[in-house]
């Protein structure tokens, strides 16, 4: 369709229109042919980045393979020893395997103030309890319990694979990955057929499951030897015992999680979506990585750009891999103690005061089969890119750190000025619900953050949708932010 002739006179409203309101455009219509070709790009290299990385863990290992192949190196080894660290180094710290920072260090030193992306990389699952196995009705069930804000219903009757880890008694650490190779067996939970569920489909939806009943199918087959009991679980211990080496008790500290065994789909028939487990947060967490290597060859990057990618967020970013704890702070401590002459806690303070950070988290899609919840307004849209959330939390902001206005001003002027599209993505219609990301506790450190993030349908189910264009903008997006905030 042709574009209105440039000559043909706007009317004073138009004209008003244009320089005095927002227009929230769709990105794909000022795509050129080569920019969507890069998008389409882009998005295969994410498919195939976060089928290897399912799980906070081996998104971890994926991130840290490519940054010892990029020259990052490991902060906590150069600690106590000479030497410091200049414009242009790279540096990463590996936390416990299951969250990692990563840095390049700018022109201007870390007291003067970071540039962070953050993001996490636990999505919500089907973790094992301590004492998972067991036999009833000669199947062989793994007693599961979830992990993060689930849908209990949306995750039956969907293959699932077998994703983790486990010490053997030997010490040794080994990995468990059962039900991604095509030739892999799979696992499911059950639902009761409609013919029997004439009781269940009375039920309110949050009641017509129950947590305890998310039990997964893991065996029908006895051991053949009628001397013991439970025999399909004796096969099962026995046949991860030949894989594996493992025994029983192995489960008691194991974390083993089960996830969608579903591959990221290309989704539409114009494939311009992304269909995926985890989207939440990976496509935040990958965009910010990509965005960080950026500045790993060529020119030092005035600020020192940093990549920071949590565990724990889905449960309230606890623990020690959990942005709540001092991990992000020691991180800083040690930039700084390799950057100044003499270190102290105040050079800490300061750095972490005078840094910016955009807390990237996906946010919920405008869903027309249930545009009821949402504020058409704040929301956010497919394809018209990133999404900002000045505020988070729920029925009266509790719970979130909003943004300060000024920050909010200079992250907008960042995008503008280098022509990356921006939205609202404010989280429903207020007393509709709400949420929270990591932005609480970098602001609790003095670091000013404002929440930004792509726009996700269908979040915390087994399979997320995305557009292909706003994870491309938001790559573009936080590399803006990196370089020029
Ligand atoms: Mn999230
Ligand atoms: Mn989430």
């Amino acid at each position: 369709m042709a574009g209105k002739s440039t000559d043909e006179k706007k009317t004073r409203g138009q004209m008003l229109q244009e320089k005095l309101g927002f227009e929230i455009k769709n990105c794909w219509d000022n795509c050129t042919e080569k920019e969507e070709e890069e998008i389409f790009r882009f998005a295969d290299e994410y498919k195939a980045f976060i089928d290897k990385g399912k799980t906070e863990r081996e998104f971890t290992a994926g991130c840290l393979e490519t940054l010892k192949k990029k020259g990052f190196v490991d902060i906590e080894e150069l600690l106590g020893k000479g030497g410091g660290l200049r414009p242009g180094d790279k540096v990463y710290q590996n936390i416990r395997d299951k969250s990692v920072v990563f840095a390049v260090i700018g022109k201007a030193p870390p007291t003067e103030g970071l540039n962070i992306v953050g993001a996490h990389v636990d999505c919500p699952r089907i973790d094992l309890k301590t004492n998972p196995l067991y036999e009833s009705a000669e199947f062989a069930l793994f007693d599961t319990h979830y992990y993060g804000g689930i849908k209990y219903y949306q995750w039956t009757t969907i293959p699932l694979a077998m994703h983790g880890i486990f010490i053997g008694r030997d010490g040794v650490k080994r990995n468990i990955n059962i039900g991604e190779d095509a030739e892999d067996p799979v696992f499911t939970i059950t639902d009761l057929l409609p013919h029997l569920a004439r009781d269940q489909m009375q039920k309110k939806a949050n009641e017509f499951l129950d947590g305890e009943e998310l039990d997964i199918l893991a065996g029908s087959r006895p051991f053949k030897d009628d001397k013991i009991k439970d025999r399909v679980k004796i096969n099962i211990l026995n046949i991860l015992n030949k894989k594996y080496g493992m025994v029983e008790e192995d489960f008691a500290g194991a974390e083993i999680e089960f996830v969608p065994a579903v591959k990221a789909r290309d989704l539409g028939l114009d494939r311009s979506m992304v269909g995926a487990y985890g989207h939440d947060d990976r496509s935040c967490a990958y965009t910010a990585f990509r965005a960080l290597l950026t500045f790993a060859s060529g020119k030092p990057p005035a600020k020192t750009v940093v990549c920071l990618l949590t565990d724990k967020e889905e449960i309230g970013s606890m623990g020690n891999t959990g942005a709540q704890s001092r991990l992000f702070e020691n991180f800083t401590a040690y930039l700084c103690a390799k950057t100044t002459p003499v270190y102290s806690e105040m050079l800490l303070r300061r750095a972490l005061g005078k840094s910016s950070m955009l807390s990237t988290d996906v946010n919920a899609a405008f869903d027309p089969n249930f545009d009821s919840v949402y504020d058409k307004k704040t929301a956010s849209y497919f394809g018209k890119g990133i999404g900002i959330s000045k505020y988070t939390g729920h029925g009266g902001k509790v719970g979130g750190s909003e943004a300060n206005a000024e920050f909010c001003a200079k992250v907008q002027g960042v995008f503008d000025k280098n022509k990356v599209r921006w939205q609202y993505g404010n989280l429903g219609k207020v007393n509709k619900g709400g949420g929270g990301t990591i932005a609480l506790y970098a602001a609790n450190l003095g670091i000013e953050v404002l929440d930004c993030g792509i726009a996700v349908l269908s979040m915390h189910s087994p399979f997320e949708v995305i557009s292909k264009i706003d994870l491309y903008t938001a790559w573009k997006g936080w590399t803006a932010f990196l370089a020029d905030i």
